[in-house]
């Protein structure tokens, strides 16, 4: 078990990656707390309790100071600790487009999820990680942190940019304190946030045909990229930018 004794808070854990993360986790020996703003979240719970992990529910908005504290005061009053942040929630808006079709609400309700989320995480867990004695923070950006399209997003892009950056400044910081910070990248994924917007075979069609593999990604793939920076595995790694997206970042063209 690689998680042996760990407590992990993951955020965004009703759905997707941080659904997929919370169960991995509790099956490598982690007691979870699973954070999200839907209630939904209560169901990984079960999930987890119902195959004999240990796990606790905190509905919370990770963009809102309070309940970003309190959700981390849970996690220790809880299980006693803290070793693994994963600032793992974020949202893409559907009317989230180019510079000036977006809207100034837009724009700061994604950055008070994807970006200030992350901050506020790190705010209060940082704290936590160092009572425990170190740990490892993990930080969700994206592939978009790295490439540009022409079918815009812009908030959402420049969020992601932003939690790359936010990811190294907080691994130099803290380098010496064992805390370890490093961002998760993933590509397109076969999740209910992709999902929504892909809604027909043709659109589908015109992302998959930048992705060098051919084929979306799984939660359950990035839920193991997560995992091996939680765990020991990667212990020599901080600040770095994992990047797990079935080779788009790499393709200039990709096979017919
Ligand atoms: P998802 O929509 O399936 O899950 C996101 C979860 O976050 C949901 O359960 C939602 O309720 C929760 N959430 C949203 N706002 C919140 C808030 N303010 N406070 C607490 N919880 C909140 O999405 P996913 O695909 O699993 O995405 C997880 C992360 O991965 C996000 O940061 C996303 O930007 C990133 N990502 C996704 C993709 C993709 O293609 N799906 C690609 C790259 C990066």
């Amino acid at each position: 078990m690689q998680l042996a004794d760990k407590v992990a808070l993951i955020t965004g854990a009703a759905s997707g990656i941080g659904l997929e993360a919370a169960l991995l986790f509790a099956r490598e020996g982690a007691r979870v707390v699973a954070v999200d703003i839907s209630e939904k979240g209560q169901k990984t719970v079960a999930a987890i309790q119902q195959a004999g992990g240990q796990a606790h529910f905190v509905q919370a908005d990770v963009s809102r100071a309070e309940d970003a504290e309190r959700m981390v005061a849970e996690a220790e009053r809880v299980f006693g600790r803290l070793d693994i942040l994963f600032n793992n929630a974020g949202i893409s808006h559907a009317a989230d487009d180019d510079a000036i079709h977006t809207s100034e609400a837009v724009w700061d309700l994604t950055f008070a999820v994807n970006v200030k989320g992350v901050f506020l995480g790190c705010k209060y867990g940082i704290p936590a990680l160092r009572r425990a004695g170190g740990g490892s923070i993990i930080n969700t950006a994206s592939f978009v942190a790295f490439l540009g399209a022409a079918t815009p997003q812009l908030a959402y892009t420049a969020s992601k940019g932003a939690v790359l950056s936010m990811t190294r400044e907080l691994a130099v910081i803290h380098a010496r304190e064992n805390i370890r910070v490093n961002a998760l990248c993933p590509g397109p994924l076969q999740t209910e946030l992709l999902m929504k917007y892909l809604d027909t075979p043709e659109k589908r069609q015109r992302r998959l045909v930048h992705i060098p593999m051919g084929r979306f990604g799984q939660a359950g793939e990035i839920a193991q990229a997560a995992l091996f920076l939680a765990s020991p595995a990667s212990s020599f790694m901080t600040g770095a930018a994992l990047l797990v997206d079935g080779g788009i970042t790499a393709a200039y063209v990709t096979p017919e």
